[in-house]
């Protein structure tokens, strides 16, 4: 669907019942301009389908411009310039802070909002591709209530500083059968990992319909890099050691090798993983 074709379409808000046109929310903030420039002259729009560690490339296209001037049209005026826009404004400082890599103690009042915030942009950016759509609505319902991280959310942060990785957005997902939660029919993914990236900060971001997955995965192969911004765990100095471009690659598959590993999902036929990348 063209960007066009986007804007005229009437659909439903993906965080409440409201229908009707809906308004642009950009999954980079407008704000952070001032401070990132976006200024990349051209990126390459991939998805990829990995069965058992071959890749398999289903798409990928090279498109002019930086990609993080794109945004959805996915969210009615009321949520954007409402609830939104307020939870925007919440988390701008201490956001800032960590995307231009400056040292700043991070309180758990401050890492519990860019944890809401975050979450608010990774379900915002998987509309960038709407067949794509991993995160149940329950969870966006759920998020829009309160705009708080969820408790079957996990979140990590680094800081990227200036390591030579190219990527922006990264959405892995894959359809999982849970005994809580099947696969559906029509094979539609129900587990999914985001990696987003604004300025120096890398956040990475894990849920499932299985509300129970994100129970017990720990992330440590990176020495301390990669800290655990939700569920909290206790103040954090940023920025931590610099995460480098071969951890920052490695970090957008980990968790469902962890889930493999685990469970022994090891059928290829059922739960190939996808990527769409930016
Ligand atoms: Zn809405």
């Amino acid at each position: 669907m063209s960007a066009r074709q986007q804007k005229r379409a009437i659909r439903q808000c993906i965080f409440c019942p409201t229908k009707g046109r809906m308004s642009e929310e950009h999954v980079w903030p407008k704000w952070i301009r001032r401070y990132v420039p976006f200024d990349t002259p051209a990126h390459v729009r991939a998805s990829i389908e990995d069965q058992a560690h071959q890749e398999n490339i289903l798409h990928a296209e090279t498109r002019r411009g930086d990609p993080r001037y794109r945004g959805v049209h996915f969210v009615c005026h009321g949520c954007n310039t409402g609830w939104m826009s307020a939870l925007q404004n919440a988390a701008k400082s201490p956001l800032l802070a960590m995307a231009r890599g400056e040292a700043r103690h991070l309180s758990e009042d401050e890492q519990k909002l860019v944890a809401a915030w975050a979450t608010m942009s990774v379900m915002t950016a998987e509309h960038l591709y709407p067949d794509a759509v991993a995160i149940s609505s329950a969870d966006r319902l759920a998020f829009a209530q309160n705009a708080g991280p969820l408790p079957n959310w996990r979140i990590w942060a680094a800081s990227a500083g200036d390591n030579d990785w190219k990527g922006f957005h990264v959405h892995g997902t894959r359809s999982l059968s849970f005994p809580d939660a099947p696969i559906t029919p029509n094979g539609a993914p129900n587990t999914q990992t985001t990696t987003l990236v604004i300025g120096k900060a890398y956040f990475h971001a894990f849920s499932s319909h299985s509300p129970r997955q994100a129970e017990g995965i720990e992330m440590d192969m990176t020495n301390g890099a990669l800290k655990q911004l939700w569920p909290m765990q206790g103040s954090i100095q940023w920025p931590p050691p610099t995460l480098d471009a071969r951890q920052a690659q490695q970090l957008t598959t980990a968790v469902f090798e962890m889930i493999d590993d685990r469970f022994g999902h090891d059928d290829p036929r059922f739960d190939p993983e996808r990527l769409f990348q930016l």
